[in-house]
């Protein structure tokens, strides 16, 4: 059976009271929900106290990035090394932020992933294309790109491992979603595309989430699609109701 995920992507929100406030919302508010795995992803310099205060329930961390390198002379960034030196195993990868302003290509993602994959880390990777290539019809033609020049590299994935993120970068914070049949026809086609270039156990247990201005009154319509396994959330998930919400709408 293939995990359903709700992961909540705070982004660069949120001093340390505010982060441990809102981590204490959603572990109270949370306790009966079964039908999905709940990931936050706060900032780097909370991300341990995240943790520690995550243990003892079923709320994983998630770091919002990772270097592409293992160490040296790289000023603000953060490795793999660093991240698992405080039990942080779980990373975002290729989110459109980063691709976008922060100017990480297809080849820096690689490297994120080869050593993600090295270091036996979780890998969220997000794909996603922009309004333009939406307007003219190539959506599929850049997703498969994305597809091809990255995670395709690999001979070899752990589905468990890696979760994709499907977010239209149109749709990223600007209260316009992908409606649920768009999501489903890009879900499927990524999955197809792992079947065809792995293996159809791969595709059938690999974890596809949707992310672009979900929210409380979106989320069912689009979780209810059949490739749509959750979702990865972004102002909504700065809300702990709004959050708790998102997630109880997977069935
Ligand atoms: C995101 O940043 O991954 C995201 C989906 O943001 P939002 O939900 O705000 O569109």
């Amino acid at each position: 059976m293939r995990r359903k995920i709700v992961a909540g992507n705070w982004k660069m929100n949120n001093d340390l009271n505010q982060s441990m406030s809102l981590i204490d919302s959603v572990i109270e508010n949370s306790a009966g929900i079964t039908n999905c795995e709940l990931y936050l992803s706060p900032s780097f310099p909370f991300l341990r106290d995240s943790k520690i205060k995550c243990e003892p329930t079923n709320i994983k961390v998630l770091a919002q990035n990772v270097s592409h390198l293992e160490k040296g002379a790289l000023t603000g960034d953060v490795s793999c090394d660093m991240l698992k030196s405080i039990n942080i195993n779980s990373v975002i990868i290729g989110h459109s932020e980063r691709r976008t302003i922060f100017k990480e290509n297809d080849d820096i993602l690689l490297k994120k992933i080869e050593l993600c994959v090295k270091n036996n880390f979780e890998i969220f990777l997000c794909i996603g294309e922009d309004l333009e290539s939406r307007n003219s019809n190539k959506e599929f033609s850049v997703i498969e790109d994305q597809l091809n020049n990255t995670i395709f590299n690999l001979n070899d994935i752990n589905p468990k491992k890696l979760i994709i993120a499907y977010e239209p970068v149109w749709a990223i914070g600007t209260g316009l979603s992908a409606n649920p049949t768009q999501a489903q026809e890009m879900h499927n086609f990524i999955r197809e595309k792992f079947k065809v270039k792995f293996s159809e156990s791969i595709s059938d247990n690999l974890t596809i989430i949707y992310g672009g201005s979900v929210k409380p009154e979106t989320a069912k319509d689009i979780f209810d699609q059949p490739d749509v396994d959750g979702g990865l959330i972004g102002g909504a998930s700065l809300n702990h109701n709004d959050f708790i919400k998102i997630a109880k709408s997977i069935t």
